[in-house]
């Protein structure tokens, strides 16, 4: 389980992040949603330590990070393996198939043989509907394309939680509902997930749990059906501009 606590992150004399207490628990899906601007990605960025909050605890099961103290190059690995943060498919390694880049990271990281990565990585390409593009280039795929397999790569690498910042948000409706889709379906499979997103309808469908954030403040964080019931003026406001 993750558990943030006090956590505050500052750009110059910008506050992105006031006080940050919740927790993201194992085989959840977690939604955060608010207004550009407001901190997500710097919340999401920092739970993969690509950002650094100046003060706050953070506990990963029973490792915890006092963000006052200087982080080891030990501690950074460790999260960044646990926490697969998968970016814009775009940073696919363009000269190599689709199956190479999902045991790429298997291969080279983790050193797995490369007999077991191949067929991890093939049951991922089916997993998010493209077996039959594992000899493809990336350059050959459509953007959800690529996206799924940006998705299977970082699953290739057996992440304890998989983080995505608006995984869609460059995809056109046709593409991002294939997305979603594979989305969708590991939630159910239970995989811990934390998703930033704009598309309410999906945040609805996936999330366990919601967390509201405004300002670098976290103004709600429960359950979509207590967030879809629109609890304050703020929320619902929010939710009206979003349709
Ligand atoms: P969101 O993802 O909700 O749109 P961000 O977390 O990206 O918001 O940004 C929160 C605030 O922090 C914004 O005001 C943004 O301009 C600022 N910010 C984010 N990253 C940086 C950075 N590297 N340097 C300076 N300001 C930043
Ligand atoms: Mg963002």
């Amino acid at each position: 389980m993750i558990k943030l606590e006090h956590l505050n992150k500052t750009f110059g004399n910008h506050q992105a992040l006031t006080d940050i207490n919740t927790e993201f628990k194992e085989h959840q899906t977690t939604v955060i949603v608010g207004p550009s601007g407001s901190g997500k990605s710097t919340l999401l960025r920092s739970l993969n330590l690509l950002e650094r909050p100046e003060n706050g605890l953070y506990h990963f099961n029973d490792e915890t990070i006092d963000f006052t103290k200087p982080l080891t190059s030990k501690t950074i690995l460790t999260i960044r393996r646990k926490t697969g943060m998968v970016f814009q498919g775009y940073n696919l390694f363009p000269h190599l198939s689709v199956l190479k880049n999902v045991m790429e990271g298997p291969v080279q990281v983790l050193k797995q043989d490369a007999a077991a990565a191949q067929k991890t990585a093939l049951d991922l390409l089916d997993k998010v509907g493209l077996q039959d593009k594992a000899d493809a280039y990336p350059g050959q795929l459509s953007g959800g394309q690529q996206q799924r397999v940006a998705i299977a790569r970082s699953l290739a690498m057996n992440p304890e939680y998989i983080l995505l910042d608006e995984p869609t948000s460059a995809l056109d409706p046709e593409l991002e509902a294939g997305v979603l889709r594979v989305l969708l379906a590991l939630a159910q499979e239970q995989d811990s997930m934390i998703i930033v997103t704009h598309n309410m309808e999906f945040a609805r469908a996936v999330a366990d749990k919601i967390l509201f954030v405004e300002d670098g403040k976290i103004l709600f964080d429960g359950t979509p059906a207590e967030f879809f019931k629109q609890p304050t003026q703020r929320i619902a406001d929010f939710l009206a501009a979003m349709t």
